[in-house]
């Protein structure tokens, strides 16, 4: 265990003069109280002895220097919309906010980059890259409210995963401050080389553990053709699962999107947005697929044989959304699903997300479903289906007190991950081990990947003053 230091008067000071007044918080514990917990939830809630927030990459090497000479830990925070405890300064210390290093500084139509500071929002970035025709694809479905910087250091997934893959895809260059105040320049606009260990990825994802991303180069691609998005319902959870494959084969291409959601989830999403969706009272379970064609033909093409792919496999209709207004509040049920589950429980666990082969999602779901229902706790299910990603999210039963919860919440998910792994998957396929997983995450982990795992942290942050108790 390492022994930190406090933050002194002095010390604070010296940060103020780095930072300037305004972009410190010290003293003040209500503005500190709201960088002591992220979307995790308010439960899991550490209090930071300062919060700062530099404006530049200078700024946050001097931050990191003193930090590091003085043993005070650090916690990098983006949006604080990560739901694995990444951002909690668990060991009090520094929070170093990254929100005032927000622009977009290059948007290059030629080497199809934008370079981006790690605070801009990802949804920002997407509708301002589409203003040139071009499109980022590496989004979350906290789309609105996360930064490129977050969904960078937990390697982000989202609903098109399945066809262009998650944020580390989308990743050419990053500058890191490393834990002693040292800047590495990795990547670059550059989309190969065999040029050395490849540092930039080991970087992405490492949740705040080896660095702090202040500048990041991201690949664009140009925008996608015409879309479409399906609505699908279904009488039996196991023929939802099982359509995905044979959409795929049927369609000859990746979708854009197939997007799993049970019936509790659709029943609380549309009641969320005061509608009803087509079979509510039949459907156990919904697909939302989301195909594209460059021309009107394709598009027609493909999503007609998606529609008869999901016919076959026992679908009880299928709905499709072919303008914008149909496309969109098809997706609206969807998007709206955490806010939805945390209206009718304020205390709802969100942090389920693991991830298996497709052939075992069935098998997985199942499992799930039973070991919730041995505890005696509702689940509502909604999954990024065609990657094998299912987000089980867990209400407070009332015969479990308050302070009671969080510790059975992750008892329910260390079960969970147990037959995941079981399965041939993991326990987060993107929110990332952050400090709730990581009990389970250092249980199941062989013991020889852990040690290659310590020494690089070691190398990278031999005094562990960055982000403290996280992944290893
Ligand atoms: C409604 C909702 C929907 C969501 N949907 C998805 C989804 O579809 N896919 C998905 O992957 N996640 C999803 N998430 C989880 C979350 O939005 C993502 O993990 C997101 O990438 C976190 O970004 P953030 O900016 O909020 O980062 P934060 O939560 O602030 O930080 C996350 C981690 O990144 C580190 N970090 C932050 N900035 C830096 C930096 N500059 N350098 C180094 N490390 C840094 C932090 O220390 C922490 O470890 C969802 C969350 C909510 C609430």
């Amino acid at each position: 265990m390492t022994k930190y230091n406090k933050v002194t008067p002095d010390l604070a000071d010296t940060l103020t003069q780095i930072c300037g007044e305004k972009n410190v918080i010290y003293e003040n514990k209500e503005e500190l109280s709201s960088y002591s917990y992220d979307e995790a939830g308010k439960l899991f809630a550490r209090m930071p002895e300062i919060v700062v927030k530099p404006q530049n990459t200078g700024q946050v090497s001097k931050i990191m220097k003193l930090a590091n000479e003085n043993l005070i830990p650090v916690t990098p925070r983006a949006a604080g919309s990560g739901v694995a405890g990444a951002t909690i300064p668990l060991e009090g210390g520094i929070v170093l906010s990254v929100e005032k290093m927000n622009k977009i500084l290059e948007i290059n139509k030629i080497d199809r980059v934008a370079v981006v500071e790690p605070a801009v929002v990802t949804n920002e970035l997407c509708e301002r890259v589409l203003e040139e025709g071009l499109f980022y694809a590496g989004y979350p479905m906290s789309v609105e409210m996360s930064f490129i910087g977050g969904n960078v250091a937990t390697n982000a997934g989202g609903d098109k995963v399945i066809k262009y893959g998650n944020t580390r895809k989308h990743v050419l260059g990053l500058e890191v401050v490393l834990a002693n105040g040292g800047i590495l320049n990795l990547g670059g606009r550059i989309r190969k080389q065999t040029w050395g260990y490849d540092l930039m990825d080991l970087m992405i994802g490492s949740e705040g553990t080896l660095g702090i991303f202040t500048k990041i180069i991201l690949n664009l691609l140009p925008a996608p053709g015409k879309t479409v998005t399906l609505l699908v319902p279904f009488d039996n959870i196991e023929k939802t699962t099982e359509a995905v494959s044979n959409i795929i084969l049927a369609i000859k291409k990746l979708p854009l999107t197939v997007e799993f959601m049970d019936k509790i989830s659709v029943e609380l999403s549309s009641k969320y947005l005061k509608t009803t969706i087509p079979f509510q009272d039949k459907a156990e379970a919904y697909l939302i697929i989301e195909v594209d064609g460059d021309s009107q033909q394709e598009l027609e093409d493909t999503y007609q044989k998606a529609g008869e792919a999901c016919l076959k496999n026992g679908a009880l209709d299928v709905f499709i959304g072919d303008d914008r207004k149909s496309a969109e509040s098809i997706w609206r049920v969807r998007m709206v699903f955490a806010e939805a589950l945390r209206l009718v429980d304020p205390y709802v666990s969100l942090s389920g997300d693991v991830v298996v082969p497709p052939s075992k999602v069935t098998e997985l779901m199942e499992k799930t479903i039973k070991i919730a229902n041995k505890h005696k706790v509702r689940v509502a299910i909604a999954a990024h289906i065609a990657d094998g990603n299912l987000h089980p999210e867990l209400f407070k039963p009332d015969y479990v007190s308050l302070e009671d919860w969080p510790e059975l919440a992750e008892k329910i998910y260390v079960e969970i991950t147990q037959e995941a792994i079981k399965l041939g998957g993991v326990g987060s396929g993107e929110h990332g081990v952050g400090f709730l997983k990581r009990d389970i995450f250092l249980n199941t982990k062989p013991q020889i990947e852990l040690d290659i795992m310590r020494g690089i942290k070691n190398l990278f942050d031999p005094n562990n003053i960055l982000n403290p108790g996280k992944i290893i």
